[in-house]
């Protein structure tokens, strides 16, 4: 262990595999209690993870050394959700030793491809912002940067998708039913956290306190998750946070018979972090998920001060230099009161030194402009839950307001109305957008029209009020997992071609733009897409027993299901080439399948339909025989991160089709575009990003910009107009009407027809169809010529440098963390 690799481009093994195969029969032996000729799949997986163990523990150690003995300052990244995925592969590739693995576990007659299956995914987070959070672990460890992912310790993740009769069913998922090899529980670094309760006022030297007295006590109990860097670089640690019922346990109460409520209290405080609430982008005003916010700010800022007295006991003009924190989204904006009630009530410092370390340490990213999605709490709920925390914020909002606002803004009652944390109306709501960005030395957005809209149109007063606030960050995808270990053959090629770090040097794949034009390159690029779309096919055949092409244009849609993004903007235009074959069954096109995978939130009706008209449209379309296998559609059930890993290096086509002005980024289009697909987008988000690195010709754009959508909306925009003007679309909107995709039970579709009519089509699809249907002629046109295609995936391969995560830490470093890096000692 001694023998593992510090430098980047170091990529030697740190064993042999004589050596991995002795541990991981010795771990199959004294861990597992079995032996080769018994053990199971799961078995085998799980002494394999324990051999890795090994190595990842070694490598925590030396890092947590390195941390204490340098003093480092260090990012806590606050975030309710993290979409790790599998990690065994992962960590495999970033300690080179998945050649050695695969190697021992043949000689042991096993298959790592099988065993890696067994793995369950670590799927605590809903979609982009839960895997965005996971890409910045891993880049932040592989820069040699100190850090630590703080979260919640569901017990169940994202639920487990699947179709009944086309309708999306939802199951628990138990990732940890039978334990997980990779946490380490923390027991000496418990944490207490209050709730409920009163404020008492008490008079001290003639001084003011503020003692609060909760209602309930819950216990957090730390699990750590090693994070391996690349070329083993840092192990830093992502540390989550389960709840228990606290040990303060009232032996009166029980004795006196109080043994029922004592059970039910403790279910009451293990449900705190029993499950992830299944809804992107908006959550409404649930009080268990106020107290799972607080619950995970509160015991990670306890964690962070208590590392800090470690060093440093009452000395507090460290602390701004050691910490940052950075809140990603306003899930944890509860932190900055709570910081300054530690700061206050616990250490007795004054308001204006408390404040003034405060907003020093925390920073924000913003992650939408979606209104429902801007977090408010009910101001009377708060109080309940958290009634220190809601004096604190009147203060907060007070010296906000008199001071920074009215010197800015004399006697503007307007603009102090739209600034405050607090909404004034029927019912008073505590504004987290605000608080966050009040508390916050850096606000950012995450792709350049994102952070521009943010200052023009969500924050403007604030953008006015500190121009040097507001800054972007456009984010980023780990190629580690993203295109080493998910696509090996096209890794295998680029070390070819390129230079072997490109793992760590995205920017390098240029080089592959001098070979764009080359038959051989070309020739070898688009025989491993084919090699990687049989695989997938293989796969859509175990999952949905459809068959499908390898030849034909794999066009894939993965993403949550939301209006905003669209789903049935492709699905109309499926309808349009399904209705122009039926009438014309010559009609010349090439092949296509279009593969969908996506979750909709339990509650939110209308994503519901169009997965189950997706699915409608599937089942009569597959089964059409007058198509000639033209066409193909297929919706492959519980999208997830390993999933995602087998559709991204197999697609020809990547959807990015939300209307103009709402995804912020995205990130699945980086992943499928760094993997060779030709974007068809509009320009939102990272999409406009894209383009500008592929070059225009390299991607498909259609649709209204930012500005036209702003313009049609506010002249008023009619779905009508487009429906009674462009007859294809009138008839494939009318067609969910009929029953034709429902035998028997006509109108079973007819909600989608409604949303876009008489709905008002909130998202503009009917004012996008046609752009996008001609967008749609050109992907089929570039895909005859076959040089032309290898051309421009090849470019989509090679331009991609910049959408490393890496690269995203780096401009937070920069902009916002100031962090410096600390290659451990001992590698
Ligand atoms: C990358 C990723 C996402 C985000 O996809 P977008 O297209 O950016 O919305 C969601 N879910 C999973 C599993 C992912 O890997």
């Amino acid at each position: 262990m001694t023998t593992q690799t510090r430098s980047a481009s170091s990529r030697k093994a740190p064993a042999t595999s004589k050596a991995l195969q002795q541990k991981i029969l010795h771990h199959l032996h004294t861990t597992q209690g079995t032996y080769p000729e018994k053990a199971s799949a799961l078995a085998w997986w799980e002494a394999t993870a324990a051999a890795i163990n090994e190595f990842v523990m070694a490598g925590l150690t030396d890092t947590q050394k390195t941390h204490s003995r340098y003093d480092t300052r260090a990012v806590n990244y606050l975030s309710m959700e993290f979409l790790m995925g599998r990690l065994l592969s992962n960590n495999l590739h970033n300690l080179h030793l998945f050649e050695t693995t695969d190697k021992a576990l043949a000689a042991l007659g096993q298959n790592l491809t099988d065993i890696l299956e067994q793995e369950p995914d670590m799927a605590l987070g809903n979609g982009g912002l839960g895997r965005l959070a996971a890409c910045f672990l891993d880049s932040l460890a592989t820069l040699n940067y100190p850090a630590v992912g703080y979260g919640i310790h569901y017990e169940h993740g994202l639920f487990e998708q699947h179709f009944r009769n086309g309708r999306q069913i939802e199951r628990p998922d138990d990732w940890r039913e039978y334990g997980n090899p990779w946490e380490v529980c923390r027991p000496e670094s418990v944490q207490q956290i209050k709730l409920y309760g009163y404020v008492e006022t008490v008079y001290e030297d003639g001084r003011a306190r503020k003692v609060w007295h909760p209602g309930r006590n819950i216990k957090a109990v730390p699990w750590d998750i090693p994070v391996v860097g690349y070329n083993g670089a840092n192990v830093n640690i992502l540390r989550l946070w389960e709840s228990r019922a606290t040990d303060f346990f009232d032996w009166d109460v029980f004795n006196a018979g109080g043994y029922v409520d004592a059970q039910i209290e403790q279910a009451e405080a293990e449900a705190i972090s029993k499950v992830l609430y299944p809804n992107d982008e908006t959550e409404a005003g649930k009080e268990l998920r106020l107290i799972q916010q607080y619950f995970f700010s509160a015991a990670s800022l306890a964690d962070i001060v208590r590392r800090y007295q470690r060093a440093h006991g009452d000395d507090w003009t460290q602390f701004p230099k050691l910490v940052a924190i950075q809140l990603n989204d306003t899930h944890p904006a509860v932190a900055i009161p709570e910081l300054m009630r530690i700061l206050i009530d616990d250490k007795d410092m004054d308001w204006n030194h408390a404040w003034q370390l405060c907003h020093q340490v925390f920073s924000y990213t913003n992650h939408t402009l979606l209104p429902e999605a801007l977090e408010k709490w009910d101001l009377h709920l708060f109080e309940k839950v958290l009634p220190r925390h809601l004096e604190l914020i009147y203060e907060i909002n007070h010296h906000f307001l008199t001071e920074e606002v009215e010197q800015k803004w004399p006697g503007d009652d307007g603009v102090k109305s739209r600034l405050s944390i607090i909404e004034e109306g029927a019912r008073r709501m505590v504004r987290m957008g605000h608080l966050s960005v009040i508390g916050s030395h850096r606000v950012n957005g995450v792709a350049e029209v994102h952070s521009e809209l943010v200052k023009s149109d969500l924050f403007p007063d604030f953008h006015a009020l500190w121009p040097h606030k507001l800054t972007n960050v456009t984010n980023g995808i780990t190629p580690r997992r993203w295109l080493k270990a998910c696509n090996p053959r096209l890794a295998e090629l680029i070390d070819r071609h390129a230079s072997k770090d490109w793992p760590v040097r995205l920017d390098k794949l240029q080089k592959l733009t001098d070979l764009a034009d080359d038959a051989r390159f070309q020739n070898a690029f688009m025989k491993i897409k084919h090699e990687n779309k049989e695989e997938l096919a293989d796969v859509i055949k175990a999952l949905t027993g459809i068959e499908v092409d390898p030849g034909a244009i794999f066009d894939i849609q993965i993403k949550r299901l939301h209006e905003y993004k669209r789903q049935h903007l492709n699905l109309l235009h499926i309808l349009a080439l399904y209705r122009r074959l039926l009438e014309n069954p010559d009609h010349d096109m090439v092949p296509r399948v279009f593969i969908f995978g996506a979750k909709a939130a339990p509650g939110y009706r209308l994503a519901k339909d169009i997965i189950f008209a997706i699915n409608k449209v599937a089942d009569r379309i597959n089964n059409d025989e007058r198509v000639g296998g033209k066409l193909k559609v297929v919706m492959l059930p519980n999208y997830r991160v390993s999933l995602a890993e087998k559709m991204i290096p197999a697609a020809d086509v990547s959807e990015q089709i939300s209307t103009a002005g709402k995804e912020a980024s995205g990130t699945g289009n980086m992943k499928l575009a760094l993997n060779g697909a030709l974007t068809i987008g509009t320009l939102d988000g990272a999409n406009i990003e894209i383009a500008e690195e592929a070059g225009e010709d390299n991607v498909f754009i259609f649709g209204l910009t930012v500005d036209e959508v702003k313009a049609l909306n506010s002249r008023g925009y009619n779905p009508y107009d487009y429906y009674l003007n462009d007859a294809e679309l009138k008839a494939v909107v009318d067609w969910l009407d009929t029953d034709y995709f429902t035998p028997g039970q006509p109108g079973a579709l007819s909600s989608i027809k409604h949303s876009l009519l008489d709905g008002g089509d909130p998202f503009l699809v009917l004012a996008d169809f046609r752009s996008y249907a001609e967008a749609q002629l050109k992907v089929d046109a570039r895909y005859r010529d076959r040089k032309a295609w290898a051309r421009s995936a090849i470019i989509n391969t090679a331009t991609m440098g910049k959408f490393n995560s890496d690269r995203s830490i780096q401009d937070y470093v920069d902009r916002i963390w100031k962090l410096k890096p600390y290659p451990r000692d001992n590698a």
